[in-house]
């Protein structure tokens, strides 16, 4: 029902074929060289191989019609790689469809859910809650490179404080997933606790089975590990290195895959950020900044494989990045205005400028991330404020929270609670359109 809900409110206004072409230059033209892998004509859209200047006499790896792309629109998001694939093959066969109905491939993942009430109005709504990193100790945080060892010089003395990321990310979870409970929603979280990984398992527990080419084969039959990390893993890596050049992006295929998996109405993707230029981290900054990201920004690199090509095509089609704006800047709002902190500008982050390009809406930005490139559907990655900052790096080593047990910051709940209002305001916003 609330699929139903988004779609129709992202369907309306501009058509796909509009939608696209708006698209492929708004989200798309950072690297000039991806808009060679598509042609957009009156009739169809093209999808290519390799990039090239294209003529007519090209022969396209994937032909849709703007019908077709309609048709897919609503429910591409849904599909994985391999139903998008048959999809297509079986689009192309019959050339043009006009209307969606009658398609036995059409997912209805969102029937059955409880029946809206006042006091459950997010019943049956499901929503996919990745909290970034992994966390536990101070040397898991120091593995996965994000924690820091802060010290702040203050009336004539100096203080030090510890902060680990992903415990941080991992106690908004909970705290953002009780709150969705508590009203009907369906909610789904990438990793169960702090030190577990998405695999379920930890680092360390991975790298003893990892030893296993048994479980090394069937990561890469997963599609989680590729053949070149696969090679990586005979060299003898330390922590370090192992986590950063294979294991992170085993972690985050198999994220993206347990949110796509879920078939969430929306997922929120949970950061803490630093200052770029305070590196080492080992002084605060006066900094402070809220931003989001949404998909797009692809590079030509990303495009390299079919796999890849898919994604694009689903990334230009599905009207996710839209919603994803539209979800993301209501977050982005709350964010700021009950934390304090500033919304970023192009301007106050290197990346922001180099890597990433503007939306319509303030502090978000369209960037070429792991999971804002695999993650289906609509999405808030949010980064709520700078844990280097002065002030920030107290309140968050304050502990004067308590959870069912965990001990937490009591400003990690003003985050959790932004979430929730931004999800809520974004679904009343689709519910009256
Ligand atoms: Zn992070």
């Amino acid at each position: 029902m609330w699929l139903a809900i988004i779609f129709a409110g992202a369907a309306r206004g501009q058509s796909v074929r509009e939608q696209t072409f708006a698209k492929l230059n708004a989200f798309f033209s950072k690297d000039a060289a991806v808009k060679n892998y598509v042609r957009l004509t009156g009739d169809s859209l093209y999808l290519y191989s390799h990039a090239q200047i294209r003529d007519k006499s090209d022969s396209p790896e994937f032909a849709l019609s703007w019908s077709d792309a309609g048709y897919l629109s609503g429910m591409i998001d849904t599909m994985t790689e391999g139903e998008l694939k048959s999809m297509l093959r079986e689009l192309r066969k019959r050339h043009s469809r006009t209307s969606g109905d009658s398609n036995p491939a059409q997912h209805t993942f969102h029937s059955g859910g409880k029946p809206q009430s006042e006091d459950m109005p997010l019943a049956g709504l499901r929503v996919a809650i990745d909290p970034g990193h992994i966390g536990g100790t101070y040397a898991m945080g120091n593995t996965e490179s994000r924690c820091m060892t802060l010290q702040c010089h203050a009336n004539g003395k100096c203080d030090t404080f510890r902060l680990i990321e992903g415990n941080l990310t991992f106690f908004t979870a909970l705290l953002l997933k009780k709150k969705l409970e508590l009203k009907g929603a369906l909610v789904m979280l990438t990793r169960n606790d702090t030190a577990l990984s998405s695999l379920d398992i930890t680092f360390g527990e991975w790298k003893r089975r990892i030893r296993r080419a048994a479980y090394a084969d069937s990561l890469v039959k997963a599609g989680l590990l590729s053949p070149k990390e696969l090679r990586l893993l005979r060299l003898r890596l330390g922590d370090k290195v192992l986590f950063a050049k294979v294991f992170g992006s085993v972690d985050m295929a198999e994220r993206a895959k347990k949110m796509n998996r879920f078939h969430p109405d929306l997922s929120v993707i949970i950061h803490y950020n630093v200052n770029e230029r305070n590196i080492g981290w080992r002084q605060t900054t006066p900094k402070d900044f809220v931003m989001a990201f949404v998909g797009g920004c692809v590079v030509s690199k990303d495009l390299e494989t079919e796999a890849g090509r898919l994604n694009f095509l689903r990334l230009l089609i599905s009207p996710g990045i839209e919603n994803s704006i539209s979800l993301s800047s209501k977050v982005i709002h709350h964010l700021s205005a009950d934390l304090g902190v500033p919304i970023a500008t192009k301007e106050d982050a290197t990346y922001l400028a180099k890597n990433c390009l503007p939306t319509t809406a303030e502090g978000v930005y369209s960037r070429d991330l792991a999971l804002t490139r695999l993650t289906h559907g609509t999405l808030v990655y949010g980064e709520a404020l700078y844990q280097d900052n002065d002030k920030e790096c107290r309140l968050l080593t304050a502990n004067d929270g308590n959870f069912e047990g965990f001990v937490y910051p009591k400003r990690i709940e003003i985050v959790a609670e932004a979430y929730y209002k931004g999800i809520l305001e974004y679904l009343s916003t689709l519910r009256n359109k």
